[in-house]
């Protein structure tokens, strides 16, 4: 039986090859024997192209690997003479949980004081976005974007608050139905000054009631 298998399946690539060149990646014949394993039937009708769709849409759930922040932030900083707090807020954002590979999603929001240095507005969504199109923490996306900021920009002060549900937890029943993780990360002036701290929960403070 596995000898016959083994003859036919050339034959089947064969057939398929001109087809397109998603026989060059390993993902969707991954996925197809992740179908049969979980009991599956991968050749009927609704899951005939499912290998394909899934292969294509990890891919573009995992985009974030082959982007350099370097590269995103790189011709968008500015020299410029204001020392006030820059804040993004309720910026959108999916990711995969690294450890079930089930969706984590929420909102992020993004402040710092520059130091003679700004950042072009949106980037800072695309920085998340970057980041989260990985498989991802919570904890590591909150501490990565900030640490990306400090870092390419060296302002006064960098805080990033995420506010994200996680289907793992919600799937599973381990946890409450509709709670959410609050992570943050505080560099700077923001960790050093009560006051600034403060200025900045408080402007994201109306969308975490939002969320609760
Ligand atoms: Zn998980």
């Amino acid at each position: 039986m596995s000898d016959a298998r083994r003859k036919a399946a050339p034959r089947a690539e064969d057939e398929r090859a001109p087809a397109s060149h998603a026989d060059q990646d390993p993902i969707p014949r991954l996925v197809q024997e992740l179908l049969q394993e979980l009991g599956e039937d991968p050749t009927r009708d609704g899951l005939e192209q499912t290998p394909d769709r899934v292969a294509k849409a990890l891919r573009f759930f995992t985009t974030g690997y082959r982007q350099d922040p370097k590269e995103i932030l790189g011709e968008a900083l500015f020299d410029v003479s204001y020392d006030e707090m820059v804040l993004v807020k309720d910026i959108e954002f999916y990711s995969l949980c690294e450890h079930h590979m089930l969706p984590f999603m929420g909102r992020a929001h993004v402040a710092y004081i520059p130091n003679g240095k700004v950042l072009g507005l949106s980037k800072i969504p695309r920085l998340v976005e970057m980041f989260a199109r990985r498989l991802q923490v919570q904890e590591r996306l909150t501490v990565q974007i900030a640490d990306t900021i400090d870092k390419e920009l060296s302002p006064r002060g960098v805080a990033v608050v995420i506010e994200a549900i996680h289907l793992c937890m919600m799937m599973r029943g381990v946890e409450q139905q509709n709670s959410f993780a609050i992570t943050s990360s505080l560099k700077g002036v923001f960790q050093s000054d009560s006051k600034t701290r403060a200025e900045f929960m408080e402007l994201i403070r109306h969308q975490r009631q939002r969320f609760a």
